[in-house]
């Protein structure tokens, strides 16, 4: 049955019982009322009025107006004739007054006059306690009724003030228990009640709702589930070691190549503090390292030694940092072919160096006057010869010192020598070129400089590639200074040309290998002479820097702690 109905037909019933209730009490209660009403009224006025007849009877003879009181009195009772036998008794007065008016004197007829007001009293009286006897049973029977009435809504409120509450408030209670299930994510939660009103109607709407929360749930994680295990396989696929981290540096991810290369095994670090799995893993607390070092890291791996290089990427979404993903790039291959071009240029520069220096020699024996005299023309072109056969010995010098740079190969003789020697080795190098191009060197030695702790091989032959870049790209007539002086603790070389300088866009990359700035000197060098210097003076410990202004000049200068 439905709620509604339910509460209609309670309310209904209560309604009818408490009308009836009503209707019943008000019926005695008026009929009670007009028994009362009639007693007074048809009984005890005719007693009354029989009662004054009797006093003015008595008083006939001593007053004068006794005969006319009884009269009205009479007069009243004939109007107020109620009960069976009232009317006889009441006719026999009268014609016994009347009797006695005709001869008032006579009071024969006074005992019949009593007689009858003696017999209308006792009808009067005996109605009286008729209609008595005749309200109290209405009374009781009200009294029956009504306790009747009451007792049974009584029973009913009771039983409405029980179950009532309970009939609204049970489901009620389980829908409010079934809402906060669904609030909590608990999309599995049903609601059943067996009944088939309202209540069923809003149970059923619940768990349909349920149903499809908890289908739309499963599809999404799934679905999440799908996304989740593609880019896992995706990232686990992937040559190179990727390492995910929270905000508070927690491992969230870890794929197949990081594992390898870390020696750690995925349950393992999940969800760990990565400064934790550092304590006793060195290539974790090398990849935490803050410093973004450039260098590779070398990882020995797969019974062979690889490469990666390390980008921490940082992982931000809506402006806001998430997160941070390590990738160890596997540049294994790349260092391999390096390694192969390097040793190519090696072995290749290895091997001119002997023709070559014997095509210096052989040019050097063609001018001497013992082999012949030479006419002006083929002096020259021996001069060439002899220039080129120069540059190329350069070339494959500078190509095996960078060889031995990138091998690591730098073998460092390091002794305490006077900063005025490497000048002087240097100059005297460079001396001859200078008085050709026309170019004064000028030198600025501050006396009583310490020694300094340095390979002077290596050292003079980063000077003099400093010194011949100045004289080449100086425009003669020029100066070249060479300055070298005492500085916050350290022995400072610099060399100084007023030449065409340096655009200060390209001065980042000066150092670099291979590196020439775009439509300098056509048919220059190797791009190599300032990198192979760069690494030398480094490896010593020292450091060597560049400022220039274009149309200005250079200043190249390499500093020694002392
Ligand atoms: P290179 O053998 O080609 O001179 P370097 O490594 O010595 O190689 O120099 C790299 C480049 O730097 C040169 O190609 C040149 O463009 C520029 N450079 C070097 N020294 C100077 C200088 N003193 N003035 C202007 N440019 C210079």
């Amino acid at each position: 049955m439905r709620l509604k109905t339910k509460l209609s037909l309670g309310l209904g019933f209560l309604f009818v019982v408490i009308l009836s209730f009503g209707i019943i009490s008000l019926w005695y209660i008026n009929r009670l009322s007009n028994d009362a009403e009639n007693v007074l009224t048809n009984n005890h006025e005719s007693l009354v009025y029989a009662n004054n007849m009797l006093k003015a009877l008595e008083t006939i003879p001593i007053r004068k107006d006794a005969m006319q009181l009884f009269d009205d009195n009479l007069k009243k009772q004939e109007a107020n004739i109620t009960e069976i036998g009232e009317r006889d008794a009441t006719l026999e007065l009268r014609k016994n007054f009347d009797e006695l008016r005709v001869n008032p004197a006579d009071p024969s007829n006074y005992p019949e006059i009593r007689q009858s007001l003696i017999r209308i009293q006792d009808i009067n009286e005996m109605a009286i306690l008729r209609k008595n006897a005749v309200a109290e049973k209405t009374a009781s029977s009200a009294r029956l009724w009504l306790t009747l009435i009451f007792t049974v809504l009584t029973l009913v409120s009771f039983s409405f003030i029980f179950n009532l509450p309970g009939v609204i408030a049970g489901p009620i209670r389980s829908l409010a228990e079934g809402i906060e299930e669904i609030a909590n994510k608990n999309y599995g939660k049903r609601i059943f009640l067996k009944q088939e009103d309202e209540f069923g109607d809003l149970a059923a709407a619940f768990n349909s709702m349920a149903e499809k929360l908890d289908g739309y749930e499963h599809s999404s994680i799934a679905e999440l589930q799908f996304e989740k295990s593609r880019i896992e396989t995706i990232i686990n696929q992937m040559r190179d070691g990727i390492i995910g981290f929270d905000t508070k540096r927690n491992i969230l991810f870890i794929n197949v190549v990081a594992q390898h290369l870390l020696g750690v095994k995925e349950p393992d670090v999940i969800g760990k503090y990565a400064p934790d799995i550092a304590l006793r893993n060195d290539l974790m607390r090398t990849l935490l390292q803050p410093d973004i070092s450039k260098k590779d890291l070398k990882i020995y791996a797969d019974n062979k030694e690889s490469y990666f290089s390390r980008d921490v990427l940082s992982v931000t979404s809506k402006d806001e940092v998430i997160g941070q993903v390590i990738v160890l790039r596997n540049i294994t291959l790349f260092h391999e072919l390096n390694e192969a071009k390097t040793n190519f240029i090696a072995t290749v520069s290895h091997e001119l160096k002997t023709p070559i220096s014997s095509i210096k020699m052989s040019a050097r024996l063609l001018t001497d006057e013992r082999n012949g005299a030479l006419d002006d023309n083929q002096r020259e072109l021996i001069h060439s010869i002899r220039d080129d056969a120069d540059r190329l010995l350069k070339i494959t010098g500078e190509l095996l010192n960078m060889a031995q740079v990138e091998t690591g190969n730098i073998q460092l003789k390091l002794q305490p020598t006077p900063p005025a020697d490497i000048v002087q080795q240097a100059l005297l190098a460079v001396q001859f070129q200078a008085q050709q191009s026309g170019i004064v060197v000028r030198t600025q030695l501050q006396p009583n400089l310490p020694r300094i702790s340095v390979d002077a091989e290596k050292t003079t032959w980063v000077l003099i590639n400093l010194l011949t870049n100045a004289l080449k790209y100086s425009n003669p007539p020029a100066t070249v200074e060479v300055e070298t002086q005492r500085r916050d603790g350290e022995v400072v070389f610099s060399v100084r040309d007023y030449g065409k300088g340096i655009e200060e866009k390209y001065l980042p990359r000066i150092f670099d290998r291979y590196f020439k700035v775009p439509g300098s000197q056509a048919g220059g060098g190797t791009g190599l002479g300032l990198a192979i210097s760069r690494e030398f003076i480094e490896s010593q410990g020292g450091a060597i820097q560049v400022v220039s202004t274009p149309g200005e000049g250079s200043t190249f200068s390499f500093a020694f702690k002392i």
